[in-house]
């Protein structure tokens, strides 16, 4: 079985992003295979922890993604701050230091930052012979490799809580465990996000919500905090604010990474037309949006008003599903360089700069009792059940398998043993205790 082909038996998904399935990645050759430890968002540890603490994993990784890929040349990119203590650790491979801005992790802005090439519009970046992958994807891969399913993720736990941490925890594993275990909340009135404060969404319910292969950061924030107010103001109130409040300063484009970078995304020009034109426009007038990553800079950092473009661009981007992507690049924006916004004024811009001392490492691999396994991938057909309630599972068992003739989907396995209390299309929920032999943990 080639590595490709091991890496989606065992389940990898992209763990830095939208969760792309990493063997559709792998099936291309590639000049440069770029391991991303950018980890741009405030507050988030994980990949730093997984390259100090599973070194000899990625080193197998990246030898063997080398090989597959046919790549003459492996870089680790981090943040600078990050780089001095990973050079001894992984002396044979590159390690790329990365200015401390936000949002180095982005993939264009890193193919541009660290080999000076651009992904042509709505491209990837094999277009220009790049494979990127997060540091935890890799390290997915060397297990894969070994033949061990998915059972775990890392994740920080971090913001208005007692005693962050960054710990590799079982796949389902709940926020609200998390959170328990990080010593709860410190502030009385509070929001969850699954990720940090300028990509993440809000947790709706932290008891249900099990830990994905793409959360990186579980986030306890004051309800009245920046990303928080934002998180929650209804699309029409955006409109009508569009509307009444926007200025037309253009700021909120004149810092959009992607427009730096020579892409056609404007969002002062979307604003204007979503207020002007309303929904019911031919879409094609919004088609820039789709070049959109959403990365929040317009909305959290730029707009002197204080209101919502990328809320504007995210919903435009859902009306084009696709279907008119961006088209164009100009060239970098002769300013970029001075453009970028540092991680640290970010941070108090957000608000959250008093909470970035670090989350030093737990051990928490067999600790939760209950476990709620996402079974929805964004790049797949639904998966298919592979048990049913009542049913008791052991680690790695498959609990969902893709569809026959899905190319893209991944199986997903039990991360701990245990009886299957609740199964359905987008969930399976394993309670540990319900078996013989459990000790407690
Ligand atoms: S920065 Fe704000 S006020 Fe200025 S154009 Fe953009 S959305 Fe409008
Ligand atoms: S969220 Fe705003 S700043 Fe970020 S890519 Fe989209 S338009 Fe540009």
């Amino acid at each position: 079985m080639g590595l490709a082909e091991a890496v989606r038996e065992a389940g990898v998904l992209g763990a830095g992003g939208a969760g792309f399935p990493a063997h559709v990645k792998y099936q291309r050759d590639a000049e440069i295979l770029i391991v991303n430890g950018a980890e741009c968002e405030p507050l988030a540890h994980k990949d730093e922890a997984i390259l100090a603490e599973r070194a000899a994993d990625v080193v197998a990784a990246v030898a063997a993604l080398r090989e597959e890929l046919g790549a003459r040349e492996v870089i680790i990119a981090v943040k600078g701050s990050r780089s001095g203590p990973l050079q001894e650790l992984y002396g044979g491979v590159k390690i790329h230091p990365l200015a401390e801005f936000y949002p180095a992790g982005d993939e264009a802005v890193l193919v541009y930052e660290v080999t000076g090439r651009r992904m042509p519009a709505a491209g990837i970046p094999p277009d220009v012979g790049v494979v990127v992958s997060n540091a935890e994807t890799i390290w997915n891969v060397a297990r894969a490799g070994r033949g061990k399913k998915v059972t775990t993720t890392w994740v920080t736990v971090g913001g208005a809580v007692a005693e962050p941490f960054t710990a590799e925890v079982p796949l389902g594993t709940t926020a609200a465990f998390l959170i328990a275990e990080a010593g709860g909340p410190t502030v009385p009135a509070y929001v969850v996000f699954d990720g940090g404060p300028m990509m993440g969404e809000e947790i709706n319910d932290p008891a249900a919500f099990g830990v994905q292969q793409t959360t990186g950061l579980i986030l306890v924030l004051p309800w009245d905090s920046p990303a928080a107010v934002k998180a929650r103001l209804p699309l029409e109130h955006v409109r009508t604010v569009a509307g009444s409040a926007c200025t037309q300063c253009r700021d909120c484009t004149e810092l959009c990474p992607r427009y730096l970078l020579g892409y056609d995304v404007q969002p002062h020009l979307s604003m204007r037309r979503f207020f002007s034109w309303g929904e019911e426009a031919d879409p094609a007038f919004f088609a820039p949006a789709s070049g959109c990553t959403g990365c929040g800079l317009c909305e959290l950092y730029a707009c002197p008003m204080e209101i919502a473009p990328r809320r504007v661009q995210n919903y435009l981007r859902g009306r084009l599903e696709g279907t008119m992507p961006a088209e164009g690049l100009g060239e970098a924006h002769p300013e970029r360089g001075g453009r970028r916004v540092p991680g640290g004024r970010l941070r108090r811009r957000l608000d959250v700069a008093s909470w970035d001392g670090g989350a030093p490492p737990r051990d928490l691999r067999e600790a939760p009792r209950r476990l709620v396994l996402n079974l929805v991938q964004a790049y797949a057909r639904p998966l298919e059940g592979a048990v049913r309630e009542g049913d008791v599972v052991e680690p790695g068992q498959a609990v969902a398998e893709p569809a026959a003739g899905d190319e893209r989907g991944v199986p997903v396995h039990a991360s701990l043993g245990g009886r299957v209390v609740a199964a359905n299309d987008r969930t399976v929920e394993i309670d540990r205790t319900q078996v013989a032999g459990y000790a407690g943990a």
